[in-house]
């Protein structure tokens, strides 16, 4: 690979279980790196109190989340915890990737395999929790979800722990200030 197409910008997707503190560490490296542009997903998620349409999200219906897919605009898409849709809108990713950003995608298990396919220069890193007891902890003192959701976030985590080795990288999240620096330096970004 030559300097310059190393230097390039590039995609990054990151995995992480429920509760593994995504959120905080996403927010973090942004605040650090804004030249990094985090992709707005479209989701049939009802919003969340506080959650702005076109910030956090795009707010879709069922049907035009299915028109979106047919028409191919979504880069991958993925039901998540097996209740709503989430998908990457491709061209707001090629538009901010041309214009020299990296692109730093939020994605389930689902969604980072189609990535991998679609996109194999992609970076995929895996957010792990420092162990499950501490993630089972780390979800419950949260506590936005009920016993239930949080029954399913827990189970679809033991599958997304166990599917770590599929990724480029695996940033330990004991620590947020240390899981930015891992993932710039991973990004080829200079620490700040
Ligand atoms: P939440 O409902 O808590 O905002 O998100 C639930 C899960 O959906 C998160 O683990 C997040 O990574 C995943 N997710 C968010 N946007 C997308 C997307 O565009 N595609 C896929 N595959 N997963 C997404």
């Amino acid at each position: 690979m030559t300097p310059m197409l190393a230097r390039s910008p590039r995609v990054i997707v990151i995995v992480g279980p429920s509760g593994v503190g995504k959120g905080t560490v996403v927010r973090a490296l942004l605040d650090r790196y804004p030249e990094i542009w985090l992709s707005v997903s479209a989701t049939t998620r009802p919003p969340r109190p506080g959650e702005v349409d076109g910030e956090h999200y795009y707010f879709v219906a069922p049907g035009e989340f299915d028109e979106l897919v047919a028409a191919g605009d979504m880069l991958e898409w993925a039901q998540v915890y097996g209740l709503h849709k989430y998908g990457t809108i491709r061209h707001a990713v090629l538009e901010h990737l041309a214009g020299g950003h990296p692109v730093l995608l939020e994605l389930d298990l689902d969604g980072a395999r189609q990535v991998r396919q679609t996109m194999p220069e992609a970076l995929t890193v895996f957010l792990a929790p420092p162990s499950l007891p501490e993630l089972r902890r780390r979800l419950e003192s949260r506590g936005t979800e009920g016993p239930e959701e949080r029954d399913r976030r827990l189970a679809t985590a033991e599958r997304e722990l166990a599917a770590q080795d599929e990724f480029d990288a695996v940033v330990v999240n004991d620590d947020v200030d240390q899981a930015v620096i891992q993932l710039a330096s991973l990004l080829g970004l200079p620490e700040r």
